[in-house]
């Protein structure tokens, strides 16, 4: 079933998704070559308890930390460890909060230094199909809509859309119904309704959207080896415009004309 949420939950859900915008900005300020992912990942977990929260993804399924770190040509699900990044790269953090009860989820991707062109042309359109799947994301639009518009907009590019790993509904546990796919149908899949809380979080890849698992058992990334980007925030779905519970802000704070901006 599909959780509808009190005003007083999504309050809850926004307040859970301020530490996590917060947490997102105190690691970005460390995104620069020479730094190891796990420098990252203790960042966002003290920034995390410091303020009251629980970092979601730590423990998830025995997942081993508090973010999801993937570099280069993993999609998501690849993990903190001793590699020292270096220019060129591009990581994508994604991180969850539980705080008074309710999970937040937002994930964003950066260029570490300079990167190919193709790279940061992937960068800011995976972002920008996040921006206009939150265009459509209102009640009496359909799950499908969601799906169709990041579809849509990426693969004119030639990208691809990975199709295994998909958004989904967000409460008082990380993961709920529905899923939310970013391909589908315009007006396919279940009604969008006031008070239902999503992840819309775009996965796109840079060449084929074929994904594999690595031994890890965790890692998952591009077949073909190309880069992937990925951006996600949680919303909450109201009458006529989306109201986002996550935010980008104190990333943008750090990253505002640096090599780190992601612009749309
Ligand atoms: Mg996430
Ligand atoms: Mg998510």
């Amino acid at each position: 079933m599909i959780f509808i949420k009190s005003d007083s939950e999504i309050e809850l859900i926004k307040i859970s998704g301020q530490v996590l915008g917060k947490a997102h900005g105190e690691v970005a300020k460390w995104i620069k070559p020479g730094v190891t992912t796990l420098k990252l990942d203790a960042i966002a977990e003290e920034y995390i308890r410091d303020n009251g929260g629980v970092p979601s993804f730590k423990g998830y399924n025995k997942f081993p930390a508090s973010l999801c770190i993937s570099l280069n040509d993993t999609v998501v699900h690849g993990f903190p460890t001793q590699y020292i990044l270096k220019e060129g790269d591009i990581i994508s953090i994604d991180c969850g909060v539980k705080l008074n009860g309710f999970h937040s989820d937002s994930a964003y991707t950066y260029p570490v230094g300079e990167v190919k062109p193709e790279v940061m042309q992937l960068l800011r359109r995976t972002k920008q199909s996040l921006f206009m799947a939150l265009e459509v994301a209102v009640e009496g639009n359909r799950v499908g809509d969601i799906g169709y518009t990041i579809q849509t907009y990426v693969e004119k590019f030639g990208y691809g859309v990975v199709r295994e790993l998909v958004g989904h509904g967000v409460g008082r546990n990380l993961h709920e119904k529905p899923e939310v796919p970013n391909y589908g149908k315009r007006g396919n899949g279940p009604k969008l309704r006031e008070g239902m809380v999503l992840a819309i979080e775009p996965m796109i890849t840079l060449g084929n959207r074929a994904i594999v698992q690595e031994r890890d058992g965790w890692t998952i990334r591009t077949n073909d080896r190309k880069q992937a980007a990925h951006f996600e925030h949680t919303v909450a779905i109201r009458k006529d415009k989306v109201e986002v519970l996550t935010t980008f802000e104190y990333i943008e704070e750090v990253t505002k004309n640096t090599s780190l901006m992601v612009g749309v």
